[in-house]
């Protein structure tokens, strides 16, 4: 896979993720699985309350794993459970946490035969991870997963509010920058 149809299977939106049509939603869980605020409430109230049935066997999850459910009433098939480091200071593993869940969604999707994948801001709400960072660790993640990746997959990132999106749009133009100097 060359570098510019990397670039050209990512994608960033401005909007509500529960709207997705896509093969995967992802989500940005807690590690208990058993729903909360944020981006997380919005999916399971979406979803009805199947989800939560779904996901109490599954025992948790660790920060920086991820586990995949059915989507229900939501139009994904699938909703990734995804568990992003709380940021405390950059320097307690969190980059490392969080390149880690996406890196884990993605395997979950591909082995599930997802080909389109939507992704929120994962830690930057509750979670407090700065978004421009976060951003840049996300997008160099996924682009990397793809690149070494037999099959296609299309991965869009849906923000919630225009900071995030431009967080996101600034972080996605600088490391097409970077690959290029
Ligand atoms: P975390 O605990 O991982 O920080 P949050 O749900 O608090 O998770 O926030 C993660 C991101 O999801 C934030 O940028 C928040 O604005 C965003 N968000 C909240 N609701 C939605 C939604 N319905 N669709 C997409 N993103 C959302």
């Amino acid at each position: 896979m060359n570098a510019a149809s990397v670039w050209e299977r990512l994608s960033l939106v401005q909007g509500d993720i529960t709207t997705q049509r896509v093969d995967a939603i992802v989500n940005a869980a807690n590690s208990t699985l058993l729903g909360g605020g944020g981006v997380d409430g919005a999916i399971h109230r979406a979803a009805g309350s199947q989800l939560l049935d779904a996901c109490r066997p599954l025992g948790g999850c660790p920060t920086g794993g991820a586990k995949i459910t059915p989507g229900f009433n939501l139009p994904a098939r699938h909703v990734i459970h995804a568990v992003g480091p709380r940021y405390r200071d950059g320097a307690h593993g969190e980059p490392g946490a969080l390149a880690s869940c996406y890196r884990t969604a993605l395997q979950l999707a591909t082995d599930h035969n997802c080909g389109t994948i939507a992704f929120p801001a994962i830690s930057c709400g509750v979670y407090a991870y700065p978004i421009h960072a976060a951003a840049r660790v996300s997008i160099r993640t996924v682009a990397d997963v793809l690149g070494g990746a037999d099959q296609p997959v299309t991965v869009t990132w849906v923000l919630f509010d225009e900071p995030a999106f431009s967080a996101y749009s600034s972080a996605l133009a600088e490391l097409r920058a970077d690959l290029r100097a």
